[in-house]
């Protein structure tokens, strides 16, 4: 009797700790054993909300990056009255010229067009920065070949020998 009382005591125990498990025995109605355990559904949940956070992060860093790409476009600036140049200034997207001069606080700053002549024929790497007023040719100071909107680079050979005088350290 007294064997067989510790026994349905042990049984009722185990009965209680496998309830309490995730996992069913075969025992009990079998409706809920088919549903997937609480943990796959979380995880599911859990995967679903990470993808959809790395999403709209990968957006977000998209279009802070396009938008960094409108305001870094810098150009060679040089002021129409004092010709001081302001190499690879940030300009913002279509904004309207002449910009402040920050040193002089005069509306005078322009693009500056890129004459990479020398006098005697031959390129040079870095070139001589000349104003030139929209549709009009301007002598350049430095070689005295007309410079005009746009102007166009001397042909590709002479710029790559000119980068080899360039780092060869003859300027
Ligand atoms: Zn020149």
């Amino acid at each position: 009797m007294a064997q067989n009382q510790t026994e349905s005591l042990g049984s009722l125990i185990d009965d209680f700790d496998r309830q309490s498990e995730p996992k069913k025995g075969s025992r009990g109605g079998g409706g809920s054993s088919k549903l997937p355990p609480k943990n796959v559904i979380l995880s599911v949940v859990v995967l679903g909300c990470l993808i959809g956070a790395a999403v709209f992060a990968a957006r977000a860093l998209r279009t802070e990056v396009g938008s960094l790409e409108r305001w870094s476009q810098e150009r060679t600036l040089i002021d129409m009255e004092t010709g001081e140049v302001f190499e690879d200034y940030r300009v913002a997207d279509g904004v309207a010229f002449p910009l402040e001069n920050p040193n002089t606080g005069t509306v005078t700053l322009l693009p500056a067009e890129a004459c990479n002549w020398t006098r005697d024929g031959r390129a040079k790497w870095d070139p001589t920065w000349v104003y030139v007023p929209v549709g009009e040719s301007v002598e350049c100071p430095d070689c005295g070949r007309p410079v005009v909107g746009r102007n166009p680079q001397p042909p590709v050979e002479l710029m790559l020998e000119a980068l080899d005088r360039k780092e060869a350290g003859g300027g």
